[in-house]
């Protein structure tokens, strides 16, 4: 492949691609001199739909008009209001309605599941992540460790890749979770890692965990709006997620949680941190001492959740409803395989690619080693408006998102990356 060949291959498929209508429903920031920049960071912070601010508005505006009747007055009455997001997020991950919830802030929504679901025994006490978790879940989980009265350093047990390698084997997880079953009592990954954007097999983690009678709960942060998902047929027991990167809901959006109804349920009600907004909808305003949990995630609630944040992520929640992981992600394999491509064609000295190669073991980011002048490199893609993060020590992370990104986009990334080298 060449430069010419990359950038008409790229024409043609942005020419043909059924969603490329989809990139004028956000905003797409502009650099000084009025050009769109080139955004490869959904990974971080998706785009703002366009339809965000009016429907913020729409609830400033009845809060404005109605006062505290706009709980149940407003046209999306506020009592509910959460509740317009489940069939959307049941679709996302795959999920049945009563196990999924919007709620809180995902480091939050880890400490709540992990209350709930880390009840260990001082034989079966572990709990097993991954080589890269994120260093958020690693204080959460730490924290929970510390609050049973354990050291975490002698109660986690961390997966590693093979010397040499840069990413997890799932013959490997599950092989060590077959070795340390006896004293292994949670088994906490990340769906797709925000690292090294490597996806887990999450049914065959899972499914090897429940063999143990381990339980296997996931952060989906960057899988969620990523890749396709099946929590309910998966079986997996509890997962936590944001909804401010791939699904555009706005800094430090409202998050998600998925409970297993296996345990959402249950006769005998999981312990938890209860608070309001969990307790039964027909007798939460009869105000009583006694908490009786909603049935299912829903139950999970703290708090009357923060409304305008929920309002700003609807739309773009909508949009994901409308068009289905299926199409997204047929897309997504296309413009990450040609970003994938045009790397090793292009730049196979520079460019040092971290991700899995195989379309069935990443989502849409690539991570990237650049092997030489690696921070000046990223400091020329800035300056020319391609927008990616970095991570210490000479890794780049560039998320070409189904979204909003074209192929142009691709071949902008790959163009400045060959002038910089
Ligand atoms: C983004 C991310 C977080 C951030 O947590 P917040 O509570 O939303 O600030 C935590 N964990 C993972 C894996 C993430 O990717």
């Amino acid at each position: 492949m060449t430069l010419d060949e990359l950038r008409q291959t790229a024409a043609i498929l942005d020419r043909d691609d059924p969603l490329a209508q989809y990139r004028d429903h956000f905003h797409i920031p502009r650099r000084r001199d009025g050009r769109a920049v080139t955004y490869l960071c959904g990974h971080s912070l998706g785009l703002p739909p366009r339809a965000a601010a009016a429907s913020v508005h729409r609830e400033l505006q009845a809060w404005a008009e109605l006062g505290v009747e706009g709980h149940f007055q407003s046209a999306r009455p506020w009592v509910s209001f959460h509740e317009l997001f489940t069939p959307h997020l049941a679709q996302l991950v795959g999920a049945e309605a009563h196990e999924v919830v919007a709620m809180n802030t995902l480091t939050v929504n880890l400490h709540l599941m992990l209350t709930s679901f880390y009840r260990p025994t001082s034989v079966r006490r572990k709990i097993l992540v991954g080589h890269a978790a994120f260093p958020s879940d690693r204080y959460a989980i730490a924290a929970q460790i510390a609050l049973r009265g354990w050291q975490p350093e002698d109660t986690l047990l961390v997966a590693q890749p093979r010397p040499g390698e840069a990413t997890l084997r799932t013959e490997d997880v599950v092989d060590l979770i077959d070795r340390h079953a006896h004293e292994l009592h949670l088994v906490l990954m990340d769906g797709v890692n925000y690292y090294t954007g490597e996806f887990l097999d999450i049914a065959t983690i899972t499914a090897a965990a429940h063999r143990h009678g381990i339980l296997a709960g996931f952060d989906l942060a960057h899988a969620a709006g990523n890749v396709p998902l099946a929590l309910h047929a998966w079986g997996v027991d509890f997962a936590v997620w944001c909804h401010y990167k791939y699904l555009n809901g706005g800094p430090g959006c409202v998050a998600g949680c998925f409970v297993h109804e296996r345990h959402g349920l249950a006769r005998d009600p999981l312990p938890r941190l209860a608070g309001w907004w969990g307790h039964e909808k027909s007798s939460r305003f009869a105000m009583g001492p006694d908490f009786v949990p909603i049935p299912g995630a829903e139950g999970w609630q703290l708090s009357n959740p923060p409304l305008f944040s929920l309002a700003a992520l609807l739309p773009s929640l909508e949009l994901f409803s409308e068009i289905g992981m299926v199409k997204l992600r047929a897309k997504s394999e296309q413009l990450t395989g040609l970003l994938d491509r045009a790397f090793r064609a292009l730049l196979p000295e520079a460019v040092n690619i971290l991700t899995p190669p195989e379309p069935a073991r990443r989502g849409c980011q690539l991570s990237v080693r650049l092997t030489h002048n690696a921070k000046s490199i990223f400091h020329a893609l800035l300056a020319a408006g391609v927008i990616c993060d970095w991570r210490e020590p000479d890794v780049i992370r560039l998320a070409p998102v189904p979204l909003y990104n074209r192929f142009a986009d691709v071949v902008r990334c790959v163009e400045v990356l060959t002038c910089a080298q």
